[in-house]
This record gives structure tokens, sequence and C-alpha cells, in this order.
């Protein structure tokens, strides 16, 4: 039946093309497990992926055929987690920080997110743009064919809006995908501030952020010295009732029931879960509700790793994000994450990549990415290795060789040549 294919680009020289699998599989929760298919082949047509087999056996013709040379294939990363746009630096702090200074010495003294929320408040939106531009180039680097960026540095709904307007820009200059999503992040100090501007999150902004159409979710910080779950519902309600999703930052220091809350409401994913406790596992078996881990935070700031083994043992679907941002996790490549995650929070190699594939995808609420199969988009990253799970082994280089997106080499560029001749 496959006889007479005919396709724009046949890619052949593929040692190793991993994917979670393939058509009729279950994704999502419980999602843990990949294929390998030897000596492979991809065929594209348009910007989809029309045929993926054994190099063999591929049936049709191609107008233009690659040859890799020997390498391994693994679907466009998806990154679910990142705070891209921002302004300033936090090299001070750190600098403090290893010098035995305490964080919240360092916030008393105007560091912290305060420098990051003054600093990106006073940029333009060309320098916003442009600095964002750049951090997501190096995720593409890494892979990346799909990465969320999330607002959150804003502190007003005037500037929470210019930040998704940032990011709506972004998204246009930029070959992959962006999901946007709205961060209800720190709250005001004083208690009748923090009412007003829940007030003003549920009556002005979520419904602004609608009607201009620039995000697909809303997320909220949940903890002690964030907002708590009764602030947190009454905004992820609101944007529920405006058609959004909703995700959460959720026990990254205290366990204070946003895991609860977050499943309660049928979040895309509760992204931290740092202090997450034995009892709250249970709560994502057979969830539809992934449990995103982020290992550059706890590398870097040195605290807890989320208990990622345990959550899958109990029925979690997990995925890897970098948490790019820049105070907490600078972190730039989002195939150092998943090797983070195995060495950090106990995944295996195939487990990462469908944490950074097929459960990434999910978080985002998306079910046309980071599978490579007929059908999909034809995202996929080429590595320098023959086998892919250098993908996760090596340190210090980066273990993609080209990023590919929409049928197109995105990195390295194409030359005007290549472009020409294709
Ligand atoms: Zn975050």
């Amino acid at each position: 039946m496959n006889a007479n294919l005919n396709a724009d680009l046949l890619i052949v020289g593929i040692t190793q093309l991993a994917t979670p699998r393939g058509a009729g599989a279950k994704f999502g929760a419980q999602m843990r497990e990949i294929v390998v298919l030897e000596k492979a082949a991809i065929a594209i047509s348009g910007d989809r992926i029309s045929w993926v087999g054994s190099a063999a056996e591929w049936p049709g013709t191609a107008s233009r055929t690659i040859d890799l040379g020997g390498c391994a294939v693994i679907p466009g990363l998806v990154d679910p987690h990142t705070h891209a746009v921002w302004a300033g630096d936090r090299l001070g702090d750190f600098d403090a920080r290893t010098s035995g200074v305490s964080y919240e010495q360092i916030l008393a003294s105007g560091g912290g997110i305060w420098s990051t929320i003054r600093a990106t408040t006073s940029a333009s939106d060309d320098a916003l743009v442009s600095l964002a531009e750049q951090r997501v180039w190096s995720l593409v680097r890494s892979g990346a064919t799909v990465v969320e960026i999330k607002s959150g540095y804003g502190f007003t709904v005037a500037n929470e809006l210019r930040m998704l307007e940032v990011i709506r820009r972004l998204a246009l200059r930029l070959p992959i995908r962006i999901v946007p999503t709205l961060l209800i992040h720190i709250p005001p100090n004083d208690t009748r501030e923090r009412e007003a501007y829940v007030e003003q999150v549920r009556s002005e902004l979520i419904p602004e952020v609608v009607r201009r159409g620039l995000a697909q979710a809303v997320d909220i910080f949940i903890e002690k010295e964030a907002w708590n779950t009764t602030e947190a519902e009454s905004v992820l309600i609101c944007a529920l009732e405006h058609g959004l999703r909703v995700k959460v930052h959720a026990e990254q220091f205290h366990s204070v029931g946003g895991v609860e809350l977050a499943l309660r409401l049928g979040a895309l994913s509760v992204d931290h879960l740092e202090a997450c406790t034995a009892r709250q596992y249970a709560v994502f078996r057979n969830a539809q509700t992934i449990a995103t881990v982020l290992p550059g935070v706890s590398l870097h700031l040195g605290i807890p790793k989320a208990p990622g083994r345990q959550l899958i043992d109990a029925g979690a679907a997990v995925a890897v994000g970098t948490d790019l941002n820049p105070g907490s996790s600078p972190l730039f490549a989002i195939s150092a994450a998943l090797g983070l995650a195995v060495r950090l929070n106990g995944l295996t190699a195939a487990e990462a990549l469908v944490a950074g594939t097929a459960n990434a995808a999910q978080a985002l609420g998306m079910s046309d990415a980071a599978r490579v199969e007929a059908g999909m988009p034809a995202d996929f990253a080429v590595l320098q290795s023959s086998d892919w799970r250098d993908l996760i082994y090596c340190m210090g280089m980066n273990p993609v060789r080209e990023t590919w997106c929409k049928g197109q080499r995105i990195v390295p560029e194409q030359s005007r040549r290549e472009r020409d001749d294709g």
C-alpha cells in the first residue's frame, strides 16, 4: 500500500532512530517506552513526515536524498518550562551566594528576583526580544523545536501584557514553535495589595490576555513565600472559565497542597516538585496531568532534587524542562536538562527521552509534536553520535549536530545554495 510514495526529501544514513512509541501507543500517563529503529530512513513531504521505516524498505521515490553518514536521530525536543524573556543579570547575586551570603540577605539588599523585575521593566521591547531570541537559539541548537515561554517578571497588569506581547513578537521571528504562558509569579508584600492584585488578575489581566490571544495557559507560583492555594484556585478557576488551560509551580521548597489543587483542576502540569511528599506521588497515578521536573534548579541552587524516579514508579508521567531563567536555572540546553534528569532525578535514558518529547508536549497540551512518525511535523534532531544515548551521556559538548523543523534544517542554518538546491 506504500508503493509509489513520492517524497520531497528522503533522509538516510540514520544509524538509530529513537522515538517514543509509534501509532496506537498510549502516550502521556505511564508512557515511558521508546522504539529504536536501526538503519532507518525518514521521508518528508512539505513540512511533514510522510514515511518512516527501515531504509532498505523505502518503497517510493524522492526528489532529493540526504545521507547523514551514520548519525542517530531523535524527535525535536520540547522544553515545557522557561522564563526566557528577561533583562539584566544575576552575576552579583551568584558571587554573593557562593561567598556565603543568604538568599534572604540578597533579596533584602534589592537583589534576587526584584533586580530582574526592575531590569526587565526598564528594558525596551526591542532589547527584550533580541536578548530572548539569542537564548531560544541556544535551546534550538540543543535540539529544541518547541519552547514554552512564561511572562512573570512584569508584576503589574500592564507589564505582564507587555511581556506577552514581546513573546508574541519573538515567536514571529523564530522558525520553531513558541508556546506562551501567563505566569502569576510573586505577590506584593502587603496583604491588601495581594488581594487587590488577585482581583485585577481576574477582572483585567486574564480577560485581556484572552481578548488579545496572548497565552494558551495560566501558571501560578504556589509556595509559602508566594501565593497560597486559595489565591491560586481563584486565579486558575478564572483562567479555566476563560477557556485557558492551567499549570502550576508547586512543591518547590515546601509541600503546600499545590499538587492536589492542580490535579483537582485538571492542570496540564505541576512543575518543580522538589518538596513533593510520598503521599503526593500517588495522586499522579493515571492522571493526565504531567509532573515536570527541573533539575537545573537543584544543580544551580543546591536544593533537593525532585523525586523523578519515585514519581514514575508511582505511575506519574514525568516531563523535564530547563526552567531557563537568570536566577535559579541559567541552563541554556534542553539536552543538558535531560542528562541532568538521569543523574539527579533518577530517570533512565529512555525515560528522559520520553520526558523531553512526548510527555513535555503533553505538558503543553500538544498532540502534534515530539514523535518521528508519518503525519507528524518534520521536527527532529540529528546527533553527533551514532548512538542516541550520547544525547544523555555526553557532558560539556553539544550532542546535537543538526536541528530540523517543519522539514527545514535550521541548525546549522542552510546556505542560500542549499536552499536553492532544495
Ligand atoms: Zn519556573
